[in-house]
């Protein structure tokens, strides 16, 4: 399949090369020539397994891959997670279901995707005859950073560099990366926020005298964020696997139409409902949930975007974003795919910080989307609400999702479609916060509130999480963001 450019000035001809170079050569996005149908296919995924689901799913895009070494490759990669299950179903109530992506290897839903990304950008390589060696960059809000380096962690040909903001993340998120083990890896942290990070990696992929100076040593790059399509592409599985769980379940008929609320940041996440919606999925409305930081929110209301505002650290650090990237593949679709005003559209965002959509498709947009958001307060009473009601502990992303999904509700005299709601991480990779939603106390060492939690709630305790206590720290660089192209030759010893 070939995939072009959300700016004009670039296509590949198969999904391999799309995601070996992550990123298209005139700084656009990649994104499918056409949406492949799988209507049809949803009555066959109903009796199959997660990973078979998977295959299906990523097969109709990735038909340069052997499908039967993809199938394996998905079989490999969820049974890292509980049940061998990258999305379990679970019920509250009648109408409301929360999804939780977070049984994986680093307990956050980015392990859906970064499980399987090494696979997929290995044979990526082996199919476009690549013979160099693959250096990742990784700008993080917190759970990308860990499950790619969890996912590539002694992967063959292939090197990772991680960058995160210090202060941007939580305990339990920066020990898990200060500890991560492999020789094949490294971890800086950035004074800066996320947006600083993203900015600066963004700015090396593009830089022609780096490029070269690579080039020299044997050595790419790629990209294992939310703007690889080859992350991208795992996410949509679960959309069309919640689905069939709810018709095996008896919770719908097949056909019927289901909504989705996903707590957003990047914008990967929903991006991947959108493109599920597009290949068939009986998919209502898909609800944008964003916290203090509601760049989205605005813009779903109208039209423009605007990062030019003050920048929150809140209690949900992975949405801690100003500058959603996938929001390009939106914006691309929106306007009919025109790449010229896509590429306008991006270059005012870059100088200006903003850009605004026509009238025409702003009311397009709500045709398919609706966006709120929540404050630390809501989110905390949340938190603390959904314990008390259900008996459900939920992390902060999640709580800001059940928020906006209940406000959505009760907005429109109640839910019209089951709406699901997305669960990205477990609550120990916050626990400080989640144990002071639920007791108003604040204990400040991340394991000491685990173990409250667990007091409390008697929700077991992550095996990850216990075991990351003991794990020595192996790295404890902090540079500021003109040092990351330093630390990214110091790394590969240019
Ligand atoms: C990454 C992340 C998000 C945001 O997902 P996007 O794809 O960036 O929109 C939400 N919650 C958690 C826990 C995350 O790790």
């Amino acid at each position: 399949m070939k995939f072009i450019s959300t700016r004009g000035g670039s296509s590949v001809d198969c999904s391999a090369q799309a995601i070996v170079k992550g990123l298209a050569d005139d700084g656009g996005l990649f994104v499918p020539e056409t949406f492949p149908d799988l209507s049809n296919r949803i009555s066959d995924m109903l009796s199959m397994d997660y990973a078979e689901r998977a295959s299906t799913v990523i097969g109709s895009y990735l038909q340069e891959y052997d499908q039967a070494k993809l199938l394996s490759a998905c079989k490999s990669a969820y049974s890292r997670f509980t049940n061998d299950d990258g999305a379990t179903l679970v019920k509250l109530d009648d109408n409301t279901y929360v999804l939780e992506l977070f049984h994986g290897p680093t307990l956050a839903f980015k392990d859906v995707a970064l499980t399987l990304l090494p696979y997929l950008l290995r044979e990526g390589a082996d199919i476009t005859g690549l013979k160099e060696e693959i250096l990742i960059l990784v700008a993080t809000s917190g759970d990308t950073g860990k499950a790619a380096l969890e996912g590539f962690k002694n992967a063959k040909g292939i090197k990772i560099c991680v960058f995160y903001p210090t202060g941007g993340v939580s305990d339990m998120q920066k020990r898990q990366m200060s500890t991560q083990e492999g020789d094949n890896v490294n971890v800086v942290s950035v004074k800066g926020n996320f947006d600083d990070c993203q900015t600066a990696v963004k700015k090396i992929f593009s830089d022609k005298a780096i490029q070269s100076l690579l080039k020299e040593k044997g050595v790419v790059f790629s990209s294992a964020n939310s703007i690889n399509f080859g992350r991208l592409v795992p996410q949509i599985t679960y959309y069309f696997s919640a689905y069939c769980d709810l018709v095996n379940g008896n919770q719908i008929k097949l056909g019927d139409k289901v909504d989705f609320c996903v707590p957003t940041g990047n914008f990967g996440n929903i991006l991947a409902g959108y493109y599920a919606k597009k290949m068939g999925l009986p998919i209502g409305k898909l609800v944008c949930a964003s916290n203090e930081n509601n760049v989205l929110t605005e813009f779903f209301e109208t039209g423009t975007y605007d990062a030019n505002r003050e920048f929150y650290k809140t209690t949900s650090p992975s949405m801690d974003i100003l500058i959603s990237s996938n929001l390009e593949r939106l914006v691309f679709e929106l306007s009919d795919r025109n790449a010229e005003l896509t590429k306008n559209r991006m270059n005012q965002l870059k100088n200006l910080g903003t850009y605004s959509v026509t009238e025409d498709e702003k009311k397009r947009l709500l045709t398919e989307f609706v966006a709120g958001y929540c404050d630390q307060q809501d989110c905390e009473e949340t938190i603390l609400d959904v314990f008390d009601e259900y008996g459900y502990v939920s992390d902060t992303h999640t709580a800001v999702a059940l928020n906006v999904a209940f406000g959505y509700g009760v907005g429109n005299g109640g839910f019209k479609n089951p709406m699901v709601v997305l669960s990205t991480a477990s609550p120990y990779k916050f626990p400080q916060s989640v144990y002071k939603s639920l007791t108003g106390k604040y204990v400040s060492d991340a394991f000491k509130s685990a173990e409250k939690l667990y007091q409390l709630t008697a929700e077991e305790i992550p095996e990850q999480i216990l075991k990351l206590k003991e794990k020595p720290v192996r790295f404890e660089k902090v540079v500021d963001k003109n040092g990351i192209l330093d630390s990214v030759k110091e790394f590969l010893g240019c």
